[in-house]
């Protein structure tokens, strides 16, 4: 074979440690707040929906945080991901430009989530929990977070928005085959979702609407506690597994990235490839470009406000220092689900404060344009969400072609889109639409 075109680790080289870029920043990251007393939150505040041991791991600054061997045994399932070399995609672009993706779409539920939703689940666990309760929008965080809480035998309900609900009924069926029980939010569970209800009996439903149900759930059942995919200091601390792992594969394909990319809903699977090469741009002085791509019609980083807002539609949560469009925003029903959030991981806003990484925004006729020639290529369907990060390799690549540059680009290839074939099939019929689904 003329080229080698998959970078593999051994099973005893999957980390054996987080990376928590706390500790390496330059500038401290402004702490979450309370919303009545605007103080900065204390660990006894969180510890009412989330379980102590993770409470820690989002306040701290230790850089090296250990993977528990429990948790490390469910990653042995599908950890090492692969590190791939796109040449296919090369050629079909005739760039110069070398293009590597590391693809986090083997996991069980087809996505980076369960890099976090296992770890999650662990420390609930010890920590005596017995039910989890959390929101999913399209189903991908539900359907990673159900698939831990079974293996870990705990109980897990989630709030799912309604319209994903009923339009997307195959992750619905994968939370309920991991055994979660799952409902159409607004509900008439909460009151929050009874007040929706009564505003709007036809309320489609939102992920900020979600996340205040499945908050309202957890601090009215004793024995549950919250779970979040995204955003949060600790979910984007066990991401970084994605990235420390390809640092090791670019070794081994003998080459430097000079451009990084990635796809940000809530940021994490962003901050999970990135903020490792962030630390070797801090520490080591490296060169990198490091871009976070977005969706035109939910753009947080290139079109929102850095200042303190909630997570969630009901403020019940603490106030985050983040890049936002405000907490009241409703993202139009675009096909990449799990990017239509309002707000941006507080860490991922700080970097892109401290001018450590670049931000742009596409649109979806863009992104789907990408996706096609890159299954044509590559031969995997990718999800709508990182087919954000295609469109951008791709005219990063274009680039290389019209400038004669030989860039070395990687980039996260966080799931593959073979539950998301609906919107394959709008965009391949011609009734794809900018700003809409
Ligand atoms: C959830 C999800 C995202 C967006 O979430 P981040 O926290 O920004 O990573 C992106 N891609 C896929 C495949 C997802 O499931």
């Amino acid at each position: 074979m003329s080229q080698d075109i998959r970078f593999d680790l051994t099973q005893k080289e999957v980390p054996q440690a987080w990376y928590n870029l706390a500790a390496d920043l330059p500038e401290p990251l402004p702490p979450p707040l309370h919303p009545g007393t605007k103080q900065p939150v204390t660990p006894e505040m969180m510890t009412a929906i989330f379980p102590e041991n993770l409470v820690m791991q989002e306040m701290s600054t230790e850089r090296w945080i250990e993977i528990p061997e429990p948790v490390r045994e469910v990653y042995a399932l599908w950890r090492p991901t692969p590190l791939l070399r796109a040449v296919r995609l090369e050629r079909a672009l005739q760039t110069p430009a070398h293009i590597y993706y590391k693809y986090e779409g083997v996991s069980p539920a087809g996505s980076h989530k369960p890099n976090t939703s296992v770890p999650q689940a662990y420390y609930n666990k010890i920590a005596g929990t017995k039910r989890l309760s959390t929101e999913t929008g399209a189903g991908q965080w539900g359907s990673s977070l159900a698939f831990a809480c079974e293996l870990f035998g705990l109980d897990c309900v989630v709030y799912m928005v309604k319209v994903s609900f009923l339009s997307k009924p195959y992750r619905k069926l994968l939370m309920q085959t991991w055994g979660a029980e799952v409902h159409a939010s607004p509900t008439e569970h909460t009151d929050f979702g009874k007040k929706m209800l009564q505003e709007d009996p036809d309320c489609p439903g939102s992920l900020g609407i979600a996340i205040s149900e499945a908050i309202e759930d957890t601090v009215k059942h004793p024995g549950t506690k919250y779970s979040l995919g995204s955003v949060l200091n600790h979910v984007c601390l066990h991401q970084s597994v994605i990235g420390q792992e390809a640092i090791k594969q670019m070794e081994l394909a003998g080459e430097a990235p000079d451009v990084i990319i990635g796809c940000v809903g809530g940021g994490s699977n962003f901050a999970g490839l990135a903020f490792p090469f962030i630390q070797q741009k801090l520490v080591a002085k490296k060169p990198y470009r490091i871009v976070a791509v977005e969706p035109e019609s939910c753009a947080s980083l290139t079109k929102g406000e850095l200042r303190y807002d909630f997570g969630d539609t009901a403020e019940m949560t603490p106030l985050l220092m983040m890049y936002t469009l405000g907490h009241r925003f409703m993202p139009p029903k675009i096909h990449a689900g799990g990017l239509r959030y309002h707000g941006m991981a507080p860490t991922v806003s700080h970097v892109k404060k401290l001018g450590l990484i670049d931000a742009v925004a596409y649109p979806q006729t863009r992104v789907f344009e990408a996706a096609v020639l890159f299954a044509r290529t590559e031969g995997l369907v990718p999800a709508p969400e990182p087919s954000h990060a295609i469109a951008a390799v791709i005219d990063e690549a274009i680039k290389c072609r019209e400038e004669g540059q030989q860039k070395v680009i990687l980039f996260n290839l966080c799931g593959h889109g073979l539950l998301d074939l609906a919107a394959y099939d709008t965009y391949l019929s011609g009734n794809l639409k900018d700003g809409q689904g």
